[in-house]
């Protein structure tokens, strides 16, 4: 959503603002909310999610077809499966076909997209990791995709499009210098109305909380770090909301305990985490027992022995992604969860030590903001790493050689100050960026300060 680079909606008054967005996005919501997606929500409704042989054989079907059709449309799998396809019949037989790299996803992506997909205008939600690029996904397929995570929250008690929906999102709709009026803005036909993530914080916290009670939504979702920081200013404030959510949705693999209590005592209702990060990832989900489950219907997970994983994604069908070795990091729990679903629950390895850096006059700043940072700024810079060796400074590594644009260093630069103040320097540059393994926000955050601290403590330094 870039509506902001166009002078004519950022220098309209927030009543037309409302409607040339509801107009922007009308051509992708009747993409997305199509006859597939009715149909796959249909589907998944009379569908048992603890009868584990059912949900086998849907995955082996649907793993037969994806196969079928990238042999059928796309040159890449063509030449690469050769005569092996026509054996494969269930997600077990996957194992027969070769594994792709990511990079050799990405160089070979113009012979791995079908045929008939390169001819039409393709659909790309943009939601591609730093570097690779997108996935040419077909009308259906992100019909079905859609629907899969509509049916989640349908089990949670949410129905989308018919039940007021405010969502967090740091999306290009409100000016970001704007510190008055509406921080919202309306997607009428969808029932939903946008919070601009990047005004929840001090002072504008006020402000979206008396238009959530004039809005009175029927579920809250979005960016975990902005719902974190508003629910902290609703608990610190004492202010008892007077609208009743059924549920948050934050779309996030981890939140800690205390993360969560704060969501649920702002919100007196339950939370409920959700993860695609990109269409390259697994879209996993938490159940009613707290675990997070790989929703099968969508795709294939195959686990390494130290959290390697190779996906296979069924609703690819214009950029088919099977057996591809992903970046994320997950383990298989081999207990059946409480909650009867036949869906696998994951976990993550072992998260880092540190996920924090320190604000010299406004304490902790967890991972999950710096995130924010490096979500809103991906176009222009790709991986970031923030690192903190003192209290005064926090240098900020972004991945690659030569200099960066004078203007993007100044945007990060400044988008540190609104989080950490303005009392500490901010030293943007550049450079590979290692990124680590596990963790939840891999190599997103190095705090030096913390083990030099420690060290000091035990008489070291
Ligand atoms: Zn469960």
């Amino acid at each position: 959503m870039k509506l902001l680079s166009s002078g004519f909606y950022g220098n309209s008054p927030i009543y037309l603002q409302n409607l040339l967005l509801s107009f922007h996005e009308y051509a992708n919501s009747r993409k997305r909310y199509g006859m597939g997606y009715y149909r796959f929500l249909q589907q998944l409704s009379i569908m048992d999610e603890g009868d584990r042989l059912a949900e086998q054989e849907f995955q082996d079907r649907e793993v037969q077809a994806i196969i079928r059709h990238a042999v059928q449309h796309s040159p890449f799998y063509r030449e690469l499966y050769k005569n092996k396809a026509s054996d494969i019949q269930s997600a077990d037989g996957l194992t027969q076909l070769p594994i792709i790299e990511e990079t050799l996803f990405a160089e070979r992506i113009e012979e791995i997209h079908t045929e008939t997909q390169r001819k039409k205008e393709a659909f790309s939600s943009g939601s591609a990791p730093t570097g690779f690029p997108p996935l040419q996904l077909t009308n259906l397929d992100v019909q079905r995709q859609t629907a899969a995570i509509d049916y989640f929250k349908k089990q949670n008690g949410v129905i989308n499009l018919e039940m007021k929906r405010a969502t967090f999102y740091s999306g290009d709709f409100v000016p970001h210098a704007q510190t008055e009026g509406a921080f919202w803005r309306d997607i009428y036909y969808l029932n939903q109305r946008i919070y601009s993530a990047h005004h929840c914080m001090e002072p504008f916290l006020e402000s979206v909380i008396r238009n959530l009670n004039e809005f009175r939504p029927d579920f809250i979702d979005g960016l975990p770090s902005a719902i974190l920081a508003l629910s902290r200013f609703i608990n610190d404030q004492c202010i008892i909301l007077t609208f009743q959510t059924a549920a948050v949705f934050v779309e996030t693999e981890i939140l800690s305990d205390s993360e969560r209590l704060e969501i649920e005592s702002a919100f007196g209702c339950i939370v409920r985490r959700w993860s695609m990060k990109s269409e390259r990832s697994p879209f996993l989900f938490e159940c009613a027992a707290g675990n997070l489950h790989f929703n099968m219907r969508t795709g294939v997970l195959e686990f390494g022995e130290k959290g390697e994983v190779l996906l296979t994604r069924f609703h690819t069908h214009g950029t088919p992604l099977i057996r591809l070795k992903i970046k994320d990091r997950l383990l298989p729990v081999h207990c059946p969860c409480p909650c009867g679903s036949a869906h696998p629950v994951v976990r993550k390895p072992t998260e880092p030590e540190s996920e924090y850096l320190q604000s010299k006059s406004r304490g902790k700043v967890t991972s999950l903001y710096l995130a924010t940072v490096r979500e809103k700024f991906r176009q222009l810079a790709p991986a970031m790493q923030f690192v903190q060796n003192s209290l005064d400074e926090i240098i900020i590594w972004i991945d690659g050689e030569g200099t960066l644009l004078l203007e993007t260093e100044q945007q990060i630069r400044q988008e540190m100050i609104s989080i950490f103040g303005a009392d500490m320097r901010f030293t943007v540059s550049r450079r590979h960026v290692e990124t680590a393994d596990s963790g939840r926000y891999p190599g997103l955050v190095i705090n030096n300060l913390q083990k030099h601290i420690c060290q000091s403590d035990c008489g070291m330094n």
